[in-house]
């Protein structure tokens, strides 16, 4: 099975990628006093794609730094800690998402009701707003962390196997030409959707149960315009709740949407996501697809008039995936490489740090062996399997609705609910609150958010149509922090102190311990300077 001779590393853990994940969990493992080789098959800097950070994302990675005192990352958590200690990693400010829906064939125009609009604001200023992650960068200064916190970091690594024997794995393979072998007490895969383990162990990928098949086409450009000055911003009666570009902006039509993420460095990330009729249609993967896509966008076209990519197009023919298995007696899969959905609701972030943290918490125990052990790896996989489920669910919903998009709004706002009110439980210390990603371990949320998004796949027209945006209204009221419930609002939703205050009771808390906690995470604007 080895070559003789072949040089031999050995590790509590190995941990195959060197993305955002795999760092982040080599520097948890290496403060809790575990060993850690770090395999990468290429080097960094390098292009990596899944940008976009959301409140959730930002607490996760602000309570793994915590637990495991990594402080300098803890920075990266909000637009205000960053640009002050970490200014030469290149970031994007992110203050919320905002959604427009085009007619193919139709240059936007919108009306004083924002029917063709969402825009929903995640923080109420710049200092702790959300951002997008130049991966480049990012990536590069983890992995520096990682291996200056003592994790062994071996690049340009070609990994062709692994075994487990007697409690241990061991991953053969190559580097720099020579045979390379690696013994560890468990091996983590962070391969993402490289599939590491799934490929040589052999596993078939899961298949989707909800979702259509679909493609993506992305890039980095420069050169893109803001929206607001392609079409104009806010409206005579009132300016949007947060500049429309510095967010995550979505593109919606029927059968796919485009995603413009802007850096501080002059790079746009923009790429789409599209069902497979529609990417034939276009023939998205031949030289001139996202040409041929923007013709029939003229006000996206419009924005990108002058934009040029700056790096050749990736066409990801499979955009989801899912893998059969998550864990084994010596390994597990992080939830990028158990399965990926859809960048549309940056769900990707969010489930794969749930997943790091609650892999790293159990190999805090000593025992990696026994029935208690295999227990926790079997509910770690349950876990990360229903998170999947559900955040498929959604989107595949949501795909449903683009045709339709009030209802397509209706059900975003689902999202928003759920992660909102998850992100305030757990900054109150009622974690138990949180239940799984999208609510969906939560008793009431989780079965009616998957009864909304079926009867949404299904299609439903006239009195079903109007019975389902009245339930996902009900279903959303019991865990609204955020106001979403309010169509007076027109579906521009300001991220408000006094939405949160009001909801303190949903929540269980007091009006004063939601004062504390908006103090606490600098909700006010901080003074300005003289
Ligand atoms: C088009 C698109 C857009 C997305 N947008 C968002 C978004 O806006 N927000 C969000 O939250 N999520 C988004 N995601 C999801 C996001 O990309 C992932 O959650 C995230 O990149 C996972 O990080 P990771 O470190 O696990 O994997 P990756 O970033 O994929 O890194 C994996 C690393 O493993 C290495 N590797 C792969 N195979 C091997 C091997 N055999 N041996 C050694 N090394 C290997 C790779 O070289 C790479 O460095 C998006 C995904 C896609 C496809």
């Amino acid at each position: 099975m080895t070559e003789p001779g072949a040089p031999r590393t050995t590790a509590d853990v190995a941990i195959v990628g060197s993305g955002f994940a795999g760092s982040l969990t080599a520097l948890a493992l290496r403060s809790i006093g575990r060993s850690v080789v770090l395999l990468e098959r290429g080097s960094h800097p390098r292009f990596a794609i899944g940008e976009s950070t959301t409140p959730l994302t930002n607490l996760l990675l602000e309570q793994l730094c915590d637990r495991y005192g990594l402080e300098r990352v803890r920075a990266l958590s909000k637009w205000g800690t960053w640009q002050a200690t970490q200014p030469r990693i290149a970031a994007g400010l992110k203050r919320g998402f905002s959604f427009f829906h085009h007619e193919p064939g139709r240059s936007f125009r919108d009306d004083e009701d924002h029917r063709l609009q969402l825009l929903v604001g995640a923080s109420p200023h710049d200092a702790i707003a959300d951002t997008h992650w130049y991966r480049p960068d990012v990536d590069h200064f983890l992995v520096r962390e990682a291996a200056q916190a003592g994790a062994e970091y071996l690049d340009q690594v070609e990994l062709t196997a692994m075994h487990s024997h007697a409690g241990c794995a061991l991953l053969q393979g190559r580097r720099d030409g020579a045979p390379l072998r690696v013994e560890a007490r468990f091996v983590v895969d962070a391969s993402g959707s490289g599939g590491f383990l799934p490929r040589v162990l052999g596993f078939d990928e899961r298949p989707l149960q909800w979702l259509p098949r679909t493609q993506a086409i992305f890039t980095h450009f420069d050169g893109v315009e803001r929206w607001d000055r392609t079409v104009g911003a806010g409206s005579a009666v009132a300016p949007p709740p947060f500049p429309v570009d510095d967010a995550a902006l979505h593109h919606v039509f029927p059968g796919g949407w485009i995603w413009v993420l802007r850096f501080n460095n002059a790079i746009t990330s923009a790429g789409a996501a599209l069902t497979t009729p529609v990417a034939s249609a276009i023939g998205i993967e031949a030289e001139g697809g996202w040409d041929r896509l923007l013709a029939g966008l003229p006000s996206v076209a419009q924005q990108f008039r002058r934009a040029h990519a700056t790096r050749p197009f990736v066409h990801a023919p499979t955009l989801a995936f899912r893998a059969a298995h998550v864990v084994g007696p010596t390994w597990a899969l992080l939830p990028s490489a158990a399965g990926f959905i859809d960048p549309l609701l940056s769900s990707g972030f969010p489930l794969t740090l749930l997943g790091i943290l609650r892999l790293v918490r159990l190999l805090e125990s000593d025992r990696w062996e026994g029935a208690g052990f295999a227990r926790g790896l079997a509910d770690y996989a349950a876990h990360t399997t229903r998170e999947l489920d559900a955040t498929e669910q959604l989107v595949a919903a949501l795909y449903a609705s683009m045709a339709d998009f009030e209802q397509f709004k209706r059900l975003t706002l689902l999202y928003f609910a759920a992660a909102s009110f998850s992100e305030t439980a757990r900054r109150l210390g009622n974690e138990s609150a949180a239940r799984g990603f999208l609510l969906c371990d939560d008793p009431v949320f989780g079965p009616e958010a998957r009864a909304c998004a079926a009867a949404a796949v299904a299609n439903p027209r006239g009195a079903a149509r109007q019975a389902l945006l009245a339930r996902i209204d009900r279903t959303i009221q019991a865990f609204d922090v955020a106001g979403l419930g309010d169509r007076r609002r027109r579906d521009w939703y300001p991220a408000l102190a006094e939405d949160l205050l009001a909801a303190a009771p949903k929540l269980g808390a007091s009006y004063a311990e939601m004062q504390q906690l908006l103090e606490r995470c600098g909700f006010a604007p901080p003074p300005a300077s003289p």
